[in-house]
């Protein structure tokens, strides 16, 4: 720990390895809001330090007050990551990984 303020604000457009969807960076998109498919590239968040750099694939979807939440596992090594929604994010993609997690629950 080297003080309190760890989030690297990286401001960066990116091409998502999963749709291949331009994704407009605005320093806080972790995630394609296309696919909602993720990439293990970062530590803490922002820092883009994680080695790994392999697909994180969106297996949950919860509720939390007004915010919903997004479980990104990592294909490669299983690193678990939680991530809020984000305004942009298709609706469509969304409803799919619920439809995901509601088949393998029964
Ligand atoms: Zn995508
Ligand atoms: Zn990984």
């Amino acid at each position: 720990m080297r003080g309190p303020k760890r989030f690297t604000r990286v401001v960066e457009d990116f091409v998502c390895d999963k749709c291949s969807t331009t994704v407009k960076g605005t320093g806080y998109t972790n995630h394609c809001p296309s696919c909602l498919w993720s990439k293990h590239v970062d530590i803490n968040p922002g820092d883009r330090s994680a080695t790994c750099g392999a697909l994180m694939e969106p297996v949950l979807i919860e509720t939390e007050k007004q915010d919903t939440v997004i479980t990104h596992v990592c294909i490669e090594c299983g690193h678990k990551k939680r991530n809020k929604t984000s305004p942009v994010d298709s609706i469509e993609a969304i409803l799919l990984v619920v439809q995901k997690q509601n088949k393998s629950r029964t």
